[in-house]
C-alpha cells in the first residue's frame, strides 16, 4: 500500500505564492496525487506488483500494455512527487554550470525548455534529463515518464492543465517564465546531475 505521506510536499501548500497558488498546490498534490496512490492500491491489489518499489512498477508495467493503467498511475506518482520536489520557494541556487556549458547560456536553457513546453501539444511533462553522456530537453506525452527509457530525470515542468489552470487559465508560457525564472531548486538539480 502506497499512502499520500509517502510522498508530501517539500514545502507549505502557500509556500509557493505568488507563482502557484495555495488552491493549486492544494487540488495538485491533495486531490490529484491523492487519486493516483488510491488507484494504484486497488490496481495492484492481490498482484505481485505489491512485492516491489514504485520505480520498478513503473519499469516492469511500461512493458506490458496490459499494464497500461498500472503503469499510467504509478509513472504520475513519480512525476508529480519529482516535479515538487524540483521547486522551492524563494530558491537562490545558481544553475549548475554544465547546463550552462551544455546549452551555451542560462537564457538559452531557459529558451528551450520553455520552447518545448509550450509547444507540447495535449498534457505531459517537460524534462532536463541525462540521455546517455548528453544533456537533452525532451517532452514526454500523459504519464509518460524518462525511466520507463533508461532516461535520468534532472528536471521537470508538469504542464497537465491542471498544474497551471487555476492561477494562469491558458497561459502556460506564463506558467513557465515563472517556473524557471521563480520556482526552480537548482541544488536538486545540482544533486540530480551528479553522476
Ligand atoms: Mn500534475
Amino acid at each position: 500500500m502506497f499512502t499520500i505521506t509517502e510522498f508530501p510536499l517539500p514545502y507549505a501548500t502557500d509556500a509557493l505564492g505568488p507563482y502557484i497558488s495555495q488552491e493549486t498546490l492544494q487540488t495538485h498534490h491533495g486531490k490529484h496525487v491523492a487519486t493516483y496512490i488510491d488507484n494504484l492500491n486497488k490496481l495492484i491489489d492481490g498482484t505481485n506488483y505489491q512485492e516491489v518499489s514504485l520505480v520498478e512498477i513503473i519499469k516492469e508495467s511500461a512493458n506490458r500494455p496490459e499494464d497500461k493503467k498500472i503503469f499510467n498511475n504509478a509513472a504520475q506518482i513519480y512525476n508529480h512527487d519529482f516535479f515538487f520536489h524540483g521547486m522551492c520557494p524563494n530558491c537562490e541556487a545558481q544553475i549548475p554550470q554544465e547546463i550552462i556549458d551544455t546549452f551555451g547560456s542560462e537564457e538559452e536553457f531557459k529558451k528551450k525548455f520553455k520552447e518545448s513546453a509550450t509547444t507540447l501539444f495535449g498534457s505531459g511533462y517537460t524534462w532536463l534529463v541525462r540521455d546517455g553522456d548528453e544533456l537533452r530537453i525532451i517532452n514526454t506525452a500523459n504519464a509518460d515518464t524518462p525511466i520507463a527509457h533508461n532516461m535520468k530525470p534532472i528536471l521537470t515542468a508538469d504542464v497537465w492543465e491542471h498544474a497551471y489552470y487555476l492561477d494562469y487559465k491558458n497561459r502556460r508560457a506564463d506558467f513557465i517564465d515563472n517556473f524557471l525564472n521563480n520556482l526552480v531548486n537548482w541544488n536538486f538539480v545540482a544533486e540530480n546531475l551528479k553522476k
